[in-house]
């Protein structure tokens, strides 16, 4: 029988991994889509041949548009649910589609290197989450090589993210000696064997035995033993239980260990995601100007858009912008309206399968769809049917490197501000204009944004431009209580002010030395390092 549109909603769980480079983010993406079926290897062709057509048409579209999403978001079903994988950029450097991507996650799995622990950009990427509370399962990879001592690994958890931790098994050894966990709900234990790819498709989780020593002799000695049976108790007795509603509010965090490289504990972190992670959450909006709280109970459909991409081919000018649906079942073809009157036939939007790449007919709350315009849609606007309801919480970040831009023809300088301005409106980057002069201040959250909006304003826009030092490095959202008190503070700081894209005000300082000099003498001027378009 059919689901209904609210049963369809209720059965998606979209949820993005947060990593610092190598952790092994995409071998465990690749793993994960094994395990969910997405993903067929070599030799086992699956019978889609329904699905040829709308494969092709939006290998129409991919190619008319040059834009390559597909692994922007990956589908797949597994145990009657519907997992939305929202994929986050995987550089070095940091960039603001990341952080937003995250706002659009109603969970996250945060994969640690087992011999290196929390690292800079999964501290980074932690705080994005704990800005929302949004529940994080804990995944420690690479099991098969030396690692740092299971007990020590949780501590840092919970000292540097402040972060309670519940694991739900417990290893034994690491690296050559690493012999598998003991599943510390069911006191099984689950035997680690380097298996092939296809062999963990086909048998899918490990193999599991009882907890005592006959058992487990085949493959462990009994020092080994006499170390997992004391260390899964110890575990149950310092670590705190696994508590389902701590985990939905963002304090506690569930941890599996494994090897996403040998195909170990995959399959039991998907299986945790599949009994805890939360369906769609519900979003704070405005409706006609009055508070509320969309969630996936409302018929309207409604959702926001937390990234565009622009064509990558200079000659299309249009973008696709990614939509996550918040309530309501979306047809193709519906029209929806943006909060500022825009109004979208929505006649190709795309979902996504992780290899076949679909058309969407329909897509509930929890769905991410792309939907192409000609810039009309930005990073943060929303989308419902009636128009009237906007979404809030898709925070702009503080940008880290600011560049004063400046075309080496300066009767060109019209145009470069038209093109920084279309790439702010993108989100590749940032624009502030300060209060007194003609200077173009862009900024970003990491230098790869420098870079890419070096090249594409040289590729798209034909100008030769050179990003410079700024007089400044800090940029602050700066707003008050009383208008009367950030206008006087506006007018006396005509030299470090300005305005970001939409007019907002904005403080800019040296350093951040200089930013807390000036807010504690300011104290009823408030400075924020994000800022939240509601
Ligand atoms: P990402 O940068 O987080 O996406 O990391 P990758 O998935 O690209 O992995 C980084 C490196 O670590 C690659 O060489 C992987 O083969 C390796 N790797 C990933 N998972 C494991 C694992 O479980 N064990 C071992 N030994 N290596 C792994």
């Amino acid at each position: 029988m059919a689901l209904t549109p609210l049963q369809e909603s209720a059965r998606r769980r979209t949820f993005a991994i947060i990593s610092h480079p190598d952790a092994g983010k995409t071998t465990l993406t690749e793993n994960l889509l094994l395990t969910g079926g997405a993903i067929r290897l070599a030799g086992q062709v699956a019978a889609r041949g329904e699905r040829r057509r709308t494969t092709s048409d939006w290998m129409k579209i991919e190619q008319d548009r040059g834009i390559s999403v597909a692994s922007s978001v990956m589908t797949f079903e597994y145990e009657n649910l519907v997992f939305n994988l929202l994929d986050t950029p995987g550089h070095e450097d940091f960039s603001e589609d990341t952080y937003r991507t995250l706002t659009a996650a109603d969970a996250a799995v945060m994969v640690l290197d087992a011999a290196k622990g929390i690292e800079p950009q999964t501290l980074k990427l932690f705080e994005v989450c704990r800005l929302r509370d949004i529940p994080i399962v804990t995944f420690i990879n690479k099991m098969d090589r030396e690692a740092v001592d299971p007990f020590e690994l949780l501590d840092e958890i919970q000292d540097k993210l402040a972060l309670d931790c519940a694991p739900l098994y417990w290893p034994q050894g690491s690296g050559e000696r690493f012999r598998g966990m003991a599943d510390l709900m069911t006191g099984e234990f689950l035997k680690f064997k380097k298996r092939t790819a296809n062999e963990a498709q086909e048998i899918g989780g490990a193999e599991r035995t009882a907890m005592d020593e006959d058992a487990v002799s085949a493959f462990m000695d009994s020092d080994e033993f006499a170390e997992i049976s004391e260390n899964a108790e110890l575990a149950k007795e310092m670590c705190v239980p696994f508590d389902h509603q701590s985990f939905l509010e963002g304090h506690l965090t569930p941890v599996v260990f494994g090897t996403a490289l040998r195909h170990f504990g995959v399959r039991e972190l998907l299986d945790t995601l599949t009994a805890y992670a939360p369906p769609p959450r519900a979003q704070k909006a405005r409706v006609k100007g009055n508070e509320a709280v969309i969630d996936i109970e409302n018929k309207e459909v409604s959702g926001f858009i937390f990234k565009v991409q622009a064509n990558m081919d200079p000659n299309h000018r249009d973008r696709i912008a990614f939509l996550k649906m918040v309530s309501g079942q979306f047809k193709r073809g519906m029209k929806l309206k943006t909060t500022t009157g825009k109004q979208l036939n929505v006649s190709s939007p795309v979902m996504f399968m992780a290899q076949d790449r679909e058309i969407a007919d329909d897509a509930f709350a929890g769905d991410v769809i792309g939907v192409p315009n000609h810039g009309a849609l930005r990073v943060g606007d929303s989308m419902s049917e009636s128009g009237n309801i906007m979404f809030g919480g898709i925070p702009n970040f503080a940008p880290e490197i600011l560049r004063r831009a400046r075309c080496l023809d300066p009767m060109k300088s019209k145009h470069l501000r038209k093109a920084l301005e279309g790439l702010a409106e993108e989100g590749v980057t940032q624009l502030f204009t300060p209060a007194i002069g003609a200077d173009m201040i862009v900024g970003a959250v990491g230098a790869l944004q420098i870079d890419v909006m070096a090249e594409r304003v040289s590729a798209e826009n034909k100008l030769e431009v050179v990003f410079e030092q700024a007089l400044y490095n800090v940029a602050r959202w700066i707003t008050a209580e009383d208008p009367a008190v950030l206008d006087a503070f506006l007018e006396k700081n005509r030299m470090n002010v300005g305005t970001d894209i939409d007019g907002a005000p904005v403080f800019l300082g040296k350093n951040s030395w200089d930013v807390s000099y000036v807010a504690d003498k300011n104290p009823d001027i408030k400075f924020s390092a994000t800022k939240e378009r509601l």
